[in-house]
Protein backbone atom coordinates (compact mmCIF):
# COMPACT_ATOMS: atom_id res chain seq x y z
CA UNK A 1 0.00 0.00 0.00
CA UNK A 2 1.45 3.72 -1.01
CA UNK A 3 2.30 5.72 2.87
CA UNK A 4 -0.25 8.41 1.53
CA UNK A 5 -2.83 6.54 1.05
CA UNK A 6 -2.57 5.39 4.33
CA UNK A 7 -4.13 7.56 6.82
CA UNK A 8 -1.56 8.83 9.40
CA UNK A 9 -2.07 7.51 13.60
CA UNK A 10 -0.73 6.75 16.49
CA UNK A 11 -0.52 3.45 14.97
CA UNK A 12 0.90 4.22 11.47
CA UNK A 13 3.33 6.92 12.63
CA UNK A 14 6.48 6.46 13.44
CA UNK A 15 8.24 6.03 16.55
CA UNK A 16 11.67 6.18 16.93
CA UNK A 17 13.34 6.88 20.74
CA UNK A 18 16.63 5.67 21.49
CA UNK A 19 16.81 3.70 24.84
CA UNK A 20 19.39 6.26 25.60
CA UNK A 21 16.96 9.34 26.09
CA UNK A 22 15.42 10.16 28.95
CA UNK A 23 12.44 8.07 30.86
CA UNK A 24 10.36 10.57 30.07
CA UNK A 25 11.00 11.10 26.29
CA UNK A 26 10.71 6.62 26.08
CA UNK A 27 7.55 6.59 27.96
CA UNK A 28 5.16 9.60 26.88
CA UNK A 29 5.98 10.48 22.97
CA UNK A 30 4.76 8.42 20.04
CA UNK A 31 5.54 9.96 16.30
CA UNK A 32 8.79 11.10 16.89
CA UNK A 33 12.44 10.21 16.55
CA UNK A 34 14.30 10.97 19.85
CA UNK A 35 18.08 10.61 20.59
CA UNK A 36 21.10 12.04 22.56
CA UNK A 37 23.80 14.38 20.99
CA UNK A 38 26.87 13.04 21.05
CA UNK A 39 28.05 15.03 24.52
CA UNK A 40 25.18 14.12 26.03
CA UNK A 41 24.07 17.62 26.52
CA UNK A 42 20.82 18.09 24.28
CA UNK A 43 18.07 15.43 23.32
CA UNK A 44 17.10 15.96 19.99
CA UNK A 45 13.45 15.22 19.36
CA UNK A 46 12.55 15.03 15.21
CA UNK A 47 9.08 15.70 14.03
CA UNK A 48 6.76 15.88 10.92
CA UNK A 49 4.19 18.27 12.64
CA UNK A 50 1.73 16.01 11.17
CA UNK A 51 -1.39 15.44 12.96
CA UNK A 52 -2.09 11.63 14.25
CA UNK A 53 -5.66 12.11 13.64
CA UNK A 54 -8.35 13.68 10.99
CA UNK A 55 -8.98 17.34 10.77
CA UNK A 56 -10.36 19.47 8.11
CA UNK A 57 -6.77 21.42 8.02
CA UNK A 58 -5.75 17.88 5.66
CA UNK A 59 -6.45 18.37 1.95
CA UNK A 60 -9.32 17.00 0.21
CA UNK A 61 -8.64 13.62 -0.41
CA UNK A 62 -5.94 12.61 2.39
CA UNK A 63 -7.18 10.13 4.25
CA UNK A 64 -6.46 11.62 7.22
CA UNK A 65 -9.49 14.80 6.14
CA UNK A 66 -12.60 15.28 7.64
CA UNK A 67 -15.47 17.97 6.16
CA UNK A 68 -15.50 21.24 8.24
CA UNK A 69 -18.07 21.08 11.01
CA UNK A 70 -18.67 24.53 12.64
CA UNK A 71 -18.18 23.91 16.90
CA UNK A 72 -20.60 27.62 17.81
CA UNK A 73 -21.31 30.49 16.11
CA UNK A 74 -18.79 32.85 14.90
CA UNK A 75 -16.47 29.45 14.35
CA UNK A 76 -14.68 28.98 10.47
CA UNK A 77 -12.07 26.89 8.43
CA UNK A 78 -9.02 28.95 7.53
CA UNK A 79 -9.09 29.46 3.74
CA UNK A 80 -6.50 27.91 1.69
CA UNK A 81 -4.77 26.42 5.25
CA UNK A 82 -3.67 22.79 5.09
CA UNK A 83 -0.95 20.28 7.31
CA UNK A 84 1.84 19.90 5.40
CA UNK A 85 4.54 17.78 6.71
CA UNK A 86 8.03 19.63 7.59
CA UNK A 87 11.41 18.07 9.27
CA UNK A 88 11.61 19.63 12.41
CA UNK A 89 14.21 19.15 15.02
CA UNK A 90 14.81 20.54 18.84
CA UNK A 91 17.22 20.22 20.56
CA UNK A 92 16.37 20.66 24.67
CA UNK A 93 18.65 20.32 26.98
CA UNK A 94 19.16 17.35 29.53
CA UNK A 95 19.97 19.52 32.33
CA UNK A 96 18.70 23.31 31.53
CA UNK A 97 19.65 26.02 33.40
CA UNK A 98 17.41 28.55 34.95
CA UNK A 99 17.68 32.30 33.85
CA UNK A 100 19.37 34.25 36.64
CA UNK A 101 16.97 36.77 38.14
CA UNK A 102 13.81 35.91 36.10
CA UNK A 103 10.82 37.21 37.27
CA UNK A 104 7.58 35.53 35.86
CA UNK A 105 4.55 38.30 36.91
CA UNK A 106 1.80 39.84 35.52
CA UNK A 107 3.69 42.54 34.02
CA UNK A 108 5.84 39.64 31.90
CA UNK A 109 2.82 37.22 31.03
CA UNK A 110 0.18 39.33 29.34
CA UNK A 111 -0.76 37.34 27.05
CA UNK A 112 0.92 40.04 24.30
CA UNK A 113 3.87 39.76 21.82
CA UNK A 114 6.73 41.59 22.05
CA UNK A 115 6.38 42.44 25.09
CA UNK A 116 9.09 40.68 27.45
CA UNK A 117 13.27 39.94 26.69
CA UNK A 118 12.23 35.95 27.17
CA UNK A 119 9.16 35.49 25.80
CA UNK A 120 9.53 32.59 23.32
CA UNK A 121 9.44 33.41 19.53
CA UNK A 122 6.04 33.36 17.56
CA UNK A 123 6.63 29.82 15.44
CA UNK A 124 7.27 26.66 16.72
CA UNK A 125 8.99 26.29 19.64
CA UNK A 126 8.36 22.80 21.52
CA UNK A 127 6.60 19.55 20.58
CA UNK A 128 3.94 17.91 21.64
CA UNK A 129 3.63 14.30 22.93
CA UNK A 130 2.76 13.56 19.56
CA UNK A 131 4.72 15.52 17.18
CA UNK A 132 2.76 18.49 16.04
CA UNK A 133 4.10 21.91 16.49
CA UNK A 134 3.41 23.79 19.86
CA UNK A 135 4.01 27.54 19.34
CA UNK A 136 4.14 30.79 21.65
CA UNK A 137 0.72 30.51 23.56
CA UNK A 138 0.08 34.16 22.03
CA UNK A 139 -1.65 34.80 18.72
CA UNK A 140 0.84 36.53 15.93
CA UNK A 141 0.13 40.14 16.20
CA UNK A 142 -2.46 41.79 15.27
CA UNK A 143 -4.09 38.81 15.56
CA UNK A 144 -5.25 38.17 18.99
CA UNK A 145 -5.96 34.55 20.38
CA UNK A 146 -9.37 35.07 21.51
CA UNK A 147 -9.89 35.50 17.96
CA UNK A 148 -7.52 32.68 16.76
CA UNK A 149 -9.20 30.24 18.48
CA UNK A 150 -12.29 29.90 16.85
CA UNK A 151 -10.48 28.63 13.70
CA UNK A 152 -8.96 25.60 15.54
CA UNK A 153 -10.21 21.82 14.37
CA UNK A 154 -11.55 19.43 17.15
CA UNK A 155 -7.86 19.27 18.24
CA UNK A 156 -7.74 22.93 18.77
CA UNK A 157 -4.75 23.30 16.41
CA UNK A 158 -4.79 25.09 13.20
CA UNK A 159 -2.45 26.21 10.38
CA UNK A 160 -0.28 29.39 10.59
CA UNK A 161 -2.20 30.60 7.69
CA UNK A 162 -2.05 28.77 4.22
CA UNK A 163 0.82 26.49 3.48
CA UNK A 164 1.69 27.46 7.49
CA UNK A 165 2.69 25.67 10.22
CA UNK A 166 0.05 22.72 12.32
CA UNK A 167 0.20 23.61 15.90
CA UNK A 168 -1.58 24.50 18.99
CA UNK A 169 -1.35 26.84 21.02
CA UNK A 170 -3.13 25.59 24.36
CA UNK A 171 -4.54 22.23 25.73
CA UNK A 172 -5.46 19.84 23.26
CA UNK A 173 -6.86 15.97 23.43
CA UNK A 174 -4.13 14.94 20.77
CA UNK A 175 -1.18 14.21 23.30
CA UNK A 176 -4.24 13.00 25.77
CA UNK A 177 -4.62 10.33 23.00
CA UNK A 178 -1.23 9.55 23.31
CA UNK A 179 -1.68 8.81 27.13
CA UNK A 180 -4.34 6.91 26.16
CA UNK A 181 -2.47 5.05 23.66
CA UNK A 182 -0.19 4.26 25.82
CA UNK A 183 -2.44 3.24 28.08
CA UNK A 184 -1.37 5.67 30.90
CA UNK A 185 -5.24 7.09 31.27
CA UNK A 186 -8.18 6.16 29.99
CA UNK A 187 -10.32 9.23 28.96
CA UNK A 188 -8.41 11.51 26.47
CA UNK A 189 -10.89 14.53 27.94
CA UNK A 190 -8.97 17.84 29.07
CA UNK A 191 -9.86 18.81 32.25
CA UNK A 192 -11.09 14.80 32.71
CA UNK A 193 -8.66 15.17 35.95
CA UNK A 194 -6.27 11.63 34.93
CA UNK A 195 -2.56 12.74 34.05
CA UNK A 196 -2.67 15.49 31.67
CA UNK A 197 0.37 16.38 29.63
CA UNK A 198 0.98 18.11 26.66
CA UNK A 199 4.70 18.23 25.75
CA UNK A 200 7.77 19.86 26.14
CA UNK A 201 9.31 23.40 24.74
CA UNK A 202 12.65 24.33 23.29
CA UNK A 203 14.24 25.53 26.69
CA UNK A 204 13.34 22.31 28.60
CA UNK A 205 9.83 23.31 30.05
CA UNK A 206 7.20 20.38 30.40
CA UNK A 207 3.58 21.60 29.55
CA UNK A 208 0.88 19.87 31.86
CA UNK A 209 -2.58 19.92 32.43
CA UNK A 210 -4.44 20.64 35.89
CA UNK A 211 -2.31 17.55 37.55
CA UNK A 212 0.93 16.49 38.33
CA UNK A 213 2.49 13.37 36.82
CA UNK A 214 1.47 11.13 39.09
CA UNK A 215 -2.33 12.62 38.48
CA UNK A 216 -2.26 14.25 42.21
CA UNK A 217 -4.00 17.42 42.33
CA UNK A 218 -0.60 20.01 41.54
CA UNK A 219 -0.30 22.71 44.72
CA UNK A 220 -1.18 26.02 43.14
CA UNK A 221 -0.09 27.77 46.24
CA UNK A 222 3.48 28.02 44.72
CA UNK A 223 2.62 29.51 40.83
CA UNK A 224 4.03 32.02 39.28
CA UNK A 225 2.03 34.07 36.67
CA UNK A 226 1.87 31.42 34.01
CA UNK A 227 1.01 28.80 36.31
CA UNK A 228 4.33 27.58 36.59
CA UNK A 229 6.62 25.62 39.63
CA UNK A 230 9.45 23.94 40.12
CA UNK A 231 9.32 20.56 41.89
CA UNK A 232 10.58 16.76 41.53
CA UNK A 233 8.01 15.51 38.70
CA UNK A 234 7.51 11.42 39.77
CA UNK A 235 5.33 9.61 37.93
CA UNK A 236 2.02 7.06 39.13
CA UNK A 237 4.63 4.64 39.96
CA UNK A 238 7.12 6.66 42.13
CA UNK A 239 9.91 6.88 39.42
CA UNK A 240 11.36 10.45 39.27
CA UNK A 241 10.78 11.75 35.74
CA UNK A 242 12.44 14.94 36.38
CA UNK A 243 14.37 16.80 39.19
CA UNK A 244 13.56 20.33 40.27
CA UNK A 245 12.00 20.56 37.01
CA UNK A 246 10.11 24.14 36.44
CA UNK A 247 6.65 23.68 34.00
CA UNK A 248 3.31 25.25 33.86
CA UNK A 249 0.05 23.76 34.68
CA UNK A 250 -2.57 24.57 32.11
CA UNK A 251 -5.27 24.34 34.07
CA UNK A 252 -8.65 26.38 32.63
CA UNK A 253 -10.49 25.64 29.45
CA UNK A 254 -12.38 28.77 29.19
CA UNK A 255 -10.64 31.92 28.70
CA UNK A 256 -11.46 34.41 31.35
CA UNK A 257 -9.45 36.81 33.33
CA UNK A 258 -10.53 36.26 36.49
CA UNK A 259 -8.41 34.51 39.03
CA UNK A 260 -10.53 31.87 40.83
CA UNK A 261 -7.91 29.91 42.35
CA UNK A 262 -6.71 33.35 44.21
CA UNK A 263 -2.78 33.12 43.66
CA UNK A 264 -2.97 36.84 42.96
CA UNK A 265 -2.97 36.04 38.79
CA UNK A 266 -5.74 35.98 36.21
CA UNK A 267 -5.89 32.84 34.84
CA UNK A 268 -4.19 31.68 32.01
CA UNK A 269 -5.12 29.01 29.47
CA UNK A 270 -2.78 29.51 27.18
CA UNK A 271 0.93 29.05 28.89
CA UNK A 272 3.78 28.92 29.06
CA UNK A 273 4.88 32.64 27.43
CA UNK A 274 8.16 33.29 29.14
CA UNK A 275 11.30 30.86 28.76
CA UNK A 276 12.07 29.66 32.01
CA UNK A 277 15.44 28.16 31.46
CA UNK A 278 18.50 29.59 29.19
CA UNK A 279 18.16 28.94 25.55
CA UNK A 280 20.55 26.43 23.91
CA UNK A 281 23.21 27.60 21.78
CA UNK A 282 21.38 31.32 21.28
CA UNK A 283 22.61 33.85 23.29
CA UNK A 284 21.58 34.45 26.79
CA UNK A 285 20.16 37.97 26.91
CA UNK A 286 16.97 37.00 25.23
CA UNK A 287 15.11 33.58 23.99
CA UNK A 288 15.00 32.73 20.46
CA UNK A 289 15.19 28.44 21.03
CA UNK A 290 12.27 26.94 18.38
CA UNK A 291 12.62 24.14 15.93
CA UNK A 292 15.18 24.13 13.27
CA UNK A 293 16.12 22.01 10.30
CA UNK A 294 19.03 20.47 12.03
CA UNK A 295 20.14 19.94 15.90
CA UNK A 296 22.25 22.40 17.55
CA UNK A 297 25.56 21.07 17.67
CA UNK A 298 27.33 20.60 21.08
CA UNK A 299 30.39 22.35 19.53
CA UNK A 300 27.98 24.65 18.62
CA UNK A 301 26.75 25.69 21.44
CA UNK A 302 28.09 30.23 21.20
CA UNK A 303 26.45 32.91 20.16
CA UNK A 304 25.80 33.01 16.37
CA UNK A 305 25.78 29.69 16.08
CA UNK A 306 25.95 27.99 12.47
CA UNK A 307 22.76 26.37 12.32
CA UNK A 308 20.16 27.47 10.13
CA UNK A 309 16.15 28.58 10.98
CA UNK A 310 13.37 26.52 9.65
CA UNK A 311 11.55 29.76 8.96
CA UNK A 312 11.64 33.12 7.14
CA UNK A 313 11.05 35.51 10.40
CA UNK A 314 11.11 39.08 11.25
CA UNK A 315 10.03 39.69 15.14
CA UNK A 316 8.23 42.08 17.06
CA UNK A 317 11.01 44.38 18.40
CA UNK A 318 11.62 44.50 21.97
CA UNK A 319 10.99 46.39 24.24
CA UNK A 320 8.12 48.06 23.00
CA UNK A 321 7.59 50.88 23.54
CA UNK A 322 10.97 51.67 23.86
CA UNK A 323 13.21 54.64 24.87
CA UNK A 324 16.20 54.76 23.70
CA UNK A 325 17.11 51.47 22.41
CA UNK A 326 14.86 48.82 20.91
CA UNK A 327 16.12 44.94 19.80
CA UNK A 328 14.95 43.59 16.36
CA UNK A 329 15.43 39.90 15.79
CA UNK A 330 14.93 38.29 12.26
CA UNK A 331 16.17 34.74 11.49
CA UNK A 332 17.01 34.21 7.65
CA UNK A 333 16.96 30.80 6.32
CA UNK A 334 18.85 31.85 3.31
CA UNK A 335 22.04 33.71 3.11
CA UNK A 336 21.65 36.99 0.19
CA UNK A 337 21.00 40.54 -0.30
CA UNK A 338 19.56 41.72 3.12
CA UNK A 339 17.92 45.55 4.40
CA UNK A 340 16.69 46.51 7.26
CA UNK A 341 14.87 49.81 7.46
CA UNK A 342 12.72 52.11 9.14
CA UNK A 343 10.31 54.65 8.41
CA UNK A 344 8.23 57.06 9.58
CA UNK A 345 3.97 57.17 9.37
CA UNK A 346 5.06 59.48 6.35
CA UNK A 347 6.89 56.61 4.95
CA UNK A 348 9.91 58.38 4.65
CA UNK A 349 12.75 56.21 5.16
CA UNK A 350 14.68 57.58 8.45
CA UNK A 351 17.40 54.50 9.17
CA UNK A 352 18.99 51.60 7.66
CA UNK A 353 20.17 49.27 9.93
CA UNK A 354 21.90 46.46 8.07
CA UNK A 355 22.01 46.43 4.19
CA UNK A 356 24.34 43.77 2.35
CA UNK A 357 24.80 40.59 2.24
CA UNK A 358 24.10 37.82 4.99
CA UNK A 359 24.82 34.13 5.77
CA UNK A 360 21.43 32.14 7.09
CA UNK A 361 21.20 32.23 10.72
CA UNK A 362 19.52 34.01 14.09
CA UNK A 363 19.75 37.83 13.45
CA UNK A 364 20.04 40.53 16.40
CA UNK A 365 20.22 44.20 15.59
CA UNK A 366 19.90 47.13 18.39
CA UNK A 367 18.97 50.18 17.44
CA UNK A 368 19.47 53.30 19.18
CA UNK A 369 16.99 56.13 18.24
CA UNK A 370 19.57 58.62 19.93
CA UNK A 371 22.30 57.66 16.56
CA UNK A 372 20.65 61.12 15.49
CA UNK A 373 24.07 62.63 13.91
CA UNK A 374 21.65 61.86 10.58
CA UNK A 375 18.63 63.17 11.59
CA UNK A 376 16.79 63.36 14.98
CA UNK A 377 13.99 61.18 15.68
CA UNK A 378 10.82 62.00 17.68
CA UNK A 379 8.56 59.81 19.72
CA UNK A 380 6.12 58.20 17.88
CA UNK A 381 4.99 55.32 15.61
CA UNK A 382 7.98 53.94 13.52
CA UNK A 383 8.05 50.65 11.35
CA UNK A 384 10.68 48.11 10.65
CA UNK A 385 11.00 46.19 7.23
CA UNK A 386 13.19 43.61 6.26
CA UNK A 387 13.80 42.59 2.93
CA UNK A 388 15.07 39.86 0.91
CA UNK A 389 14.89 39.51 -3.02
CA UNK A 390 12.34 37.39 -2.33
CA UNK A 391 10.10 38.32 0.58
CA UNK A 392 9.27 41.25 2.90
CA UNK A 393 7.88 41.76 6.33
CA UNK A 394 7.17 45.28 8.12
CA UNK A 395 6.38 45.88 11.75
CA UNK A 396 5.41 48.73 13.94
CA UNK A 397 7.23 50.06 17.23
CA UNK A 398 6.58 53.03 19.43
CA UNK A 399 9.09 55.12 20.35
CA UNK A 400 8.36 56.93 23.89
CA UNK A 401 9.99 60.24 25.16
ZN1 LIG B 1 -2.09 29.84 15.71
ZN1 LIG C 1 3.42 20.93 39.28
Amino acid sequence: MLLSAQAYTLESCETNISGNTPEFFQKYFQCVDASLSESGNYINLYYTGLAPYESWYYPDGDPNHIDYVSQGEGYFQIPGAYITEYDYVVSIPVDPEARPNLTIDGDAVDGEVGTSNFEYPMGSVGSALNGVNMFNPCASPPDIIEDESYSFDYYSGHPAGPSGIYHYHTTSKGPLEVLEYKGLIETPTVGSGEIEMYGIMCDGVVVMGCTELDGTAPNSSDWDAQNGHIHNMVDEEGISIFEDRYHTHVCYDEITEDDTDGNGYQEHEFTPEISFYRTPGMGQNHNRCRAMSSPIEDDMVVLGSEITPTEFALYQNYPNPFNPTTTIDYDLTRGGSIDLTIFDLMGRRIRTLVHGNQKPGFKSVIWDATDDFARPVSAGLYFYKLETLHRSFTKKMLLLK
